[in-house]
Order: C-alpha cells, then structure tokens, then sequence
C-alpha cells in the first residue's frame, strides 16, 4: 500500500486516477491545486505524486521545483502529467524533476504501469515484494517475517508498526535513516510525532528480532540514525 498524491483541478480525471489507483490498493489524497498540495504534503509525505502540469495559480512544473529545493520533498517520486505531448514540454517537465511524464490522453492502465515501476524504483515498502536481508525473510503479503537457517523456518511476531519500520528498513538496507527521515517514511508524519517516538519503536522491534539472533541487524549510527546491515552478522549468525 503507497500514499499516493493526486494533484489535478479537472475532478474527472483526478477521481479516475485515484479509482483506479485505490482498487490497487493505495491510499490516495487528491488535491485541486498548488496550495491544497503543499498543505497535503505538509501533513503527511506521500511515496508518490501524480502532479498535473496545469494547475490554477503556479503550475505544476513550478510546484515541483519549489519541491525539489526542500530537503524534505527533494527525492519524492513525481509522475507528471501534461494535455500536450511535445517534446519541449517533455523535456520541460523532466527538466523540473519529474521522475517520469505521461501525455494527456492517458492510458490508465499505462500509467498504473509507471506508478508501479517507480514504486519498484523508488518506494519498494508499498509495494507486496517479499524482501530478503541475511537470513531474515518479510512477506508483506501474508505479514509474516521469518528467519530461515540451516533448514530451519522460525517465525518471528511483531507488532504493525514494528513491522512498517522492519520493511522499511529491509528495503533500504545500507543506508542510514535519520529518525525524521523515519517517521516520514513509516509513519507518514514528521510533525506532530516526537522523535524519540522511534527510538521506541526500534527497540521493540531489536526485542521482536532477538529470538532469532537477529536484533544487530540493526544498528545505531550515533548522531544519526538507524541502519539496517547485513553486514552486522557475525557469521555464526
Ligand atoms: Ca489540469
């Protein structure tokens, strides 16, 4: 599931967008212009935006540069749609940020198609891959995690948001997340939750892995954040 924005003033268009895109199973907000975004944004960060080129009042492609200088906003995955098809505008557009670009008429199966592969890019914790680190295995599927080793299956119980912050975690191994960056990313808000917030959570979740010998999957990057590393295994496991 991926909280996906849709930035579009022609209401037919926007709510088949977010049909389409609901039935798939994401959470869809829609706003009618630049301001609604902002304020869309600003509560909640989404995985992904379906932004307009035509909007009331500042267009999208300037919408989407105002995004790419916030730290915040700098990398969210942008799909932006445009009524004209040529290739200044194209260029104009990727020029902007946009991830990728779909011409007016669209296809909505086409862009169903992109939404997914830059999901698969860019935001994999929405989608329903069973990802893999070490010997740790999650289903977001079925929701189940377990850990696999010498023939042996054993399934480890989390709680729902221990889970969101594992997944997360699991597919963006290596990389050290900030605990804004964090609450952003798995809780969807980085305002009105404390920080220290994930600190609680991610010791829960070291508590749910430490059965398995897997806790110091997990590290702490002082001054930093979190780190998911299957480097941290010893060998032994
Ligand atoms: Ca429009």
């Amino acid at each position: 599931m991926a909280r996906i924005l849709v930035v579009e003033d022609e209401s037919a268009i926007a709510e088949l967008v977010a049909i389409n895109l609901r039935h798939a199973g994401h959470d869809v907000t829609i706003a009618g212009d630049g301001e609604q975004a902002q304020r869309a944004i600003d509560a909640v960060l989404p995985d992904l935006v379906v932004l307009d080129w035509m909007l009331p009042g500042a267009g999208g492609p300037a919408l989407l540069r105002q995004w790419r200088q916030a730290a915040r906003t700098r990398s969210l995955p942008v799909i932006m749609l445009t009524a004209r098809a040529d290739e200044t505008d194209k260029v104009a557009g990727l020029d902007a940020g946009a991830d990728d670009y779909l011409a007016k008429p669209f296809s909505t199966n086409e862009l169903m198609a992109r939404i997914r592969a830059l999901l698969r890019r860019r935001a994999p914790e929405a989608l329903d891959a069973v990802v893999q680190v070490g010997e740790l295995r999650l289903d977001p599927a079925t929701h189940r995690v377990t850990r696999y080793a010498d023939g042996v299956e054993q399934a480890l119980r989390l709680g729902p948001t221990e889970f969101r912050l594992l997944h997360f975690l699991m597919t963006h191994p290596e990389r050290v997340h900030s605990r804004s960056q964090l609450l952003d990313r798995v809780w969807g808000d980085h305002v009105f939750i404390e920080d220290r917030t994930v600190d609680v959570h991610v010791k829960r979740l070291r508590d749910a892995l430490a059965p398995a010998g897997c806790a110091q999957l997990i590290e702490t990057v002082r001054g930093v954040g979190y780190r998911m590393s299957a480097r941290a295994l010893t060998p032994s496991g």
